[in-house]
């Protein structure tokens, strides 16, 4: 049993692009989709403006909205590993998950009529790989691991950098965290 999670330093992040392509690559996903994708945004008044990129991706949230409403139970939070899932054979394509998730982690795709989203690619963990995006991340801005051992690199990444969780105001209880 294991709760994975992990941390994404934005202080490292090199907005490369590596993670969105990577997950596009491994997942055979089409260039408009992707597990990963990084939202920009601008701060400030100008001249003083600062611009920040954030990877986004599923929160694999331990209260998950997308679960709660998902009519066939397709979407289902995996207690072995703490991620959340999709079985697509149970999938319908009614998208109320892509409608319930807040933070736009969901892709409906019209080529297999089913929603995909980051899985934390629990078959490569499995295999005891890690998961493409943090294999792949050239900014080492990625840190994976199980939140429930105190001892894992991600837990202790995570504190010492002050990581927190985006919009953990909403309840989700999410396991990616950020450092900044
Ligand atoms: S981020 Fe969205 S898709 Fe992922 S578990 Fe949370 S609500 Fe579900
Ligand atoms: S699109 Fe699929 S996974 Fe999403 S709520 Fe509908 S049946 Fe569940
Ligand atoms: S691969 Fe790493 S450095 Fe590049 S955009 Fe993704 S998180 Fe940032």
């Amino acid at each position: 049993m294991a709760h994975y999670g992990m941390l994404i330093d934005l202080t490292m992040c090199a907005q490369c692009s590596a993670c969105t392509v990577a997950c596009q690559t491994l997942y055979d996903r089409p260039p408009d989709q992707s597990g990963v994708y990084l939202l920009t945004y601008e701060t400030g008044t100008f001249p003083a403006v600062k611009r920040t990129t954030l990877p986004v991706q599923c929160m694999q949230c331990q209260n998950p909205p997308c679960v709660s409403v998902c009519p066939t139970g397709a979407s289902y939070r995996d207690s072995a590993t703490g991620t959340v899932q999709i079985d697509a054979s149970r999938c319908i394509g009614c998208r109320y998950c892509i409608a319930a998730c807040p933070y736009g982690a969901r892709q409906y795709s019209s080529t297999t009529g089913v929603v995909t989203k980051c899985t934390f690619c629990i078959g490569r963990v499995a295999d005891g790989l890690e998961p493409a995006c943090v294999e792949t991340c050239i900014g080492h801005a990625r840190v994976f691991g199980d939140l429930d051992d105190p001892g894992s690199d991600v837990n202790r990444a995570a504190a010492e950098r002050h990581a927190v969780a985006l919009r953990s105001d909403l309840g989700t209880r999410p396991s990616v965290y950020y450092a900044s």
